[in-house]
């Protein structure tokens, strides 16, 4: 797209350069990939979002955490299709006092005056103090990021850039309630004050379970080659310590991971291996057996070809349906996660599992919403008044 053109070479740039464009110091100050979520921030980030969700247990701690950022406004930029992604990021801002504003279609901005994207973000920036946005472009919210970089070397205003999902790229904040969710998973310290850990309990049950991220092997499902979501939760994960990750597809370029995505795993040292069906072997094992986490995504038929339509028409999605047989499977403990939405034709979780208590997905959804007011007050350099604020309930 023409109006990226300015940004060319920045984007040709490996991550690992670009990363730094997008921190301050210690701190970010855009959130555009996942790689960007390293151990230590999502430490951080986690014991936030505790903090943010113990707080609004009480009508007192509601009313505190509402004025931390009453003095922010956010912009919501969504221009491409979302129910959990734009409402937890509102609801984030509104526990945090956050004004938001949206525009979810473009035909009601000036863009369908013809105006650029680029001019449409500036003008954004003019009058919020954080953009969050949503586009089927995948570079348009790092372009975004450059830009805002632009202004803030010339002192001018600049705001930060969320990137809540960008074409079928990457999707950083799904990543990050993803990994506040298996980091609850496997701690030992996450109970209500009154309640025993449910990894504690589950401990006792099968002692080989260990804290943390590290030393586990995680199984993703479905679509792999179109999962903005999968790619992103992989590079999270991939920067812990001896992690293994089974990608389990149908054997079709267009649903498979693709190659620059394995080149980039294995660049981190993760072990990986492809499989085609969920009930495949690794090393004499089944591999649901193995898995310490389960993410299953749904086939984003929305993006198929022609070619696709009739591919798939031969395809058997019965080997990628995680139906109760194959829960009883796996190990007691293994949450089963899902970006949602899940497919209801094509059942790749049935309703059938919804009680089991490995199925963590509702709970999951719920975490988007403290893990993204966890960002905002990190983003806002907040977290200090956050802390205080909870050390004095
Ligand atoms: N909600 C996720 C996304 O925005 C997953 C999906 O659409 O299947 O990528």
């Amino acid at each position: 797209m023409s109006e990226f053109a300015q940004f060319a070479d920045r984007l040709k740039r490996p991550i690992d350069v670009k990363l730094h464009d997008f921190q301050r110091n210690e701190r970010l100050r855009h959130l555009i990939f996942a790689s960007q979520l390293t151990p230590q921030l999502l430490e951080k980030l986690r014991r936030m979002a505790d903090m943010i969700r113990q707080l609004s247990r009480t009508k007192e701690g509601n009313l505190q955490l509402k004025q931390l950022l009453a003095h922010r406004r956010a912009m919501l930029y969504f221009s491409q299709p979302s129910t959990r992604t734009f409402l937890s990021f509102m609801a984030a801002c509104q526990i945090l006092g956050i004004t938001c504003n949206e525009v979810r279609d473009p035909k009601t901005s000036s863009e369908a005056k013809r105006e650029s994207k680029m001019d449409s973000i500036r003008m954004f920036s003019s009058y919020f103090d954080v953009i969050i946005m949503r586009t089927p472009e995948p570079n348009f919210a790092e372009c975004c990021a450059y830009l805002m970089n632009e202004l803030e070397s010339r002192e001018m205003r600049s705001v930060p850039i969320i990137n809540a999902g960008s074409g079928s790229d990457e999707h950083p904040t799904q990543a990050l309630l993803d990994m506040y969710t298996l980091m609850r998973t496997f701690s030992t310290d996450y109970s209500r004050e009154s309640k025993q850990s449910r990894f504690v309990e589950l401990q006792s049950q099968t002692p080989e379970l260990k804290p943390g991220i590290a030393n586990k092997t995680y199984l993703f499902c479905g679509d792999m080659g179109r999962g903005r979501t999968v790619r992103s939760l992989a590079y999270t994960i991939g920067q812990y310590p001896n992690v293994r990750l089974l990608f389990v597809s149908p054997s079709h370029e267009t649903l498979r991971l693709d190659e620059q995505t394995k080149k980039r795993l294995r660049a981190l040292r993760a072990d990986i291996h492809e499989f085609d069906s969920l009930d495949a072997q690794l090393e004499g094992q089944p591999i649901l057996a193995q898995a310490d986490a389960v993410y299953m995504t749904r086939i984003q038929r929305e993006h198929n070809s022609t070619q696709d339509d009739s591919d798939f028409s031969k395809i058997d999605f019965s080997q990628y349906q995680l139906n109760p047989e194959r829960v009883a499977r796996m190990k007691i403990y293994a949450p089963i996660l899902h970006p949602f939405p899940r497919d209801s034709v094509m059942g790749e979780i049935p309703t059938s599992v919804d009680m089991d208590s490995r199925a963590m997905y509702f709970r999951q959804a719920r975490n988007g919403m403290w893990a993204r007011a966890a960002l905002l007050v990190h983003l806002f350099d907040a977290a200090d008044e956050l802390f205080m604020l909870h050390n004095g309930r």
